[in-house]
């Protein structure tokens, strides 16, 4: 293994393996830190995913740690410590006091901290953060339930998150390419910074400031970050060329299990709706002490095995604030997300391999549910979402897609890819 990266949360990882396997990187993803007995096999990079975002800043300084650990016993030479591209984080924390730990055990006193993503519209000019056309601070973002970001510029905000100097490594320097950017990396060392915010306008400065990156222990950013980087172990021999990677050949049933309420899960469950036989799970129904997932796993059994089952809880804002009201945000959130975890597991004892799950925190019930502990990254099948397979257990082959990402039609055409 050459890179090691620790993901503060479940699709923010696979963002992050997808981005290093199209760069032509083999990589695993495992949830969680990896366990004893678990055999991921050779793999040029692997992704940690944690679910330390919103934790306390001292349990996800625990959690990187240990992922630091591992990663290190098994031969990563450079690390990555990924967060979200809207810099998701409070004053209290968790960015800048995971990076000081990191860098404290890797015996390392200078990083970066570069979200941007121009191509996915996350770009940093003087140290300020958009969001498409408007700064973080206008993006929305500023009203998140649990990390409003309100200010824009990121060398400010992970000022107040750690006692250690932060800099900015300027768009002037940037633009002017990799050597450029190194050396003012070295400048801003010996002024003492541990921390440099670096600004990027297009997807080629990540590839500069990627190669000006080579000899860092650590970086830190969003997934745009990793671009840049396996050209450097392919420069010093110590990467070959991969072939692309190959769709998982698991055959077996299909099925679509969809948690998320967002537009675009709302478009893709109407849109598949009209080709293949669908189940709506209501909240109210698993409120009332029905076994739903008992009951969609004796529908499943009715259907025609030749043909994709599609079973979504995805409702209108309008029908989810109904439901929030009644039984409060996160309660309804944990019944549906138990739900859809049971009826994964009924769907893989009725011969399910191929299954596509819609919505973040639904894809980590599932996965949990499932048991699976890491998953080989394969082609992607539309921007950000790869298929994936699961490593250990039983093989299946899983599409794991945060609410927003995909198109209309992005069931059809994910099934659709494979055997
Ligand atoms: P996204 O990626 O779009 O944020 P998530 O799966 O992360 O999707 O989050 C959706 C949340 O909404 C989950 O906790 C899910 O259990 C919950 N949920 C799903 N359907 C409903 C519904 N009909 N009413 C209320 N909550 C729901």
């Amino acid at each position: 293994m050459l890179l090691g990266c620790i993901a503060d949360d479940f699709t923010g990882a696979t963002d992050l393996a997808n981005t290093l396997v199209k760069a032509g990187m083999n990589t695993v993803q495992s949830i969680g830190v990896p366990g004893p007995a678990l055999d991921v096999g050779e793999t040029d990079a692997l992704v940690i995913a944690l679910k330390s975002r919103i934790n306390p800043a001292v349990d996800a300084i625990e959690e990187s740690l240990q992922a630091l650990a591992w990663l290190r016993e098994n031969g990563a030479t450079q690390i990555i410590f990924k967060y979200c591209s809207t810099f998701d984080s409070t004053d209290n924390g968790n960015i800048g006091p995971v990076a000081d730990a990191l860098l404290d055990v890797l015996g390392s006193d200078f990083t970066i901290a570069c979200p941007a993503f121009p191509e996915t519209g996350r770009s940093i000019y003087k140290g300020y953060l958009f969001v498409g056309d408007v700064l973080l601070s206008e993006s929305g973002m500023e009203n998140h339930p649990l990390n409003p970001m309100t200010d824009p510029n990121l060398v400010r905000v992970l000022q107040r998150q750690t006692p250690n100097k932060v800099g900015l490594v300027d768009y002037k320097t940037v633009s002017q390419g990799a050597d450029a950017i190194r050396s003012k990396f070295h400048g801003l060392q010996a002024d003492g910074v541990r921390h440099a915010i670096v600004d990027a306008q297009f997807d080629d400065d990540l590839m500069e400031i990627g190669r000006a990156s080579s000899d860092l222990m650590l970086i830190t950013g969003g997934s745009g970050i990793a671009m840049g980087l396996p050209e450097n172990f392919r420069a010093r021999g110590n990467l070959e060329e991969r072939a692309a990677p190959a769709l998982p050949s698991i055959v077996g049933r299909a099925a679509v299990i969809a948690g998320s309420c967002s537009k675009m899960t709302r478009a893709q469950v109407a849109y598949s709706k009209s080709s293949w036989p669908s189940f709506d799970i209501s909240p109210n129904a698993i409120a009332d002490g029905k076994d739903v997932a008992a009951d969609v796993i004796d529908w499943v059994k009715e259907q025609d095995e030749n043909v994709p089952v599609l079973i979504y809880s995805s409702a209108d804002p309008a029908d989810v604030s109904i439901v929030q009201e009644k039984y409060g945000r996160e309660r309804a959130g944990e019944m549906v997300e138990a739900t859809m975890g049971e009826i994964a597991k009924g769907l893989l004892d009725l011969g399910v391999r191929q299954l596509v799950v819609a919505g973040g925190e639904t894809s980590g019930a599932v996965v949990q549910a499932l048991d699976v502990r890491a998953l080989r990254i394969g082609p992607e099948i539309d921007p950000g979402v790869p298929w994936t397979e699961a490593i250990g257990g039983v093989p299946i082959a899983l599409a794991l897609k945060s609410g927003n990402f995909g198109a209309e039609d992005f069931f059809e055409k994910s099934l659709g890819m494979l055997p």
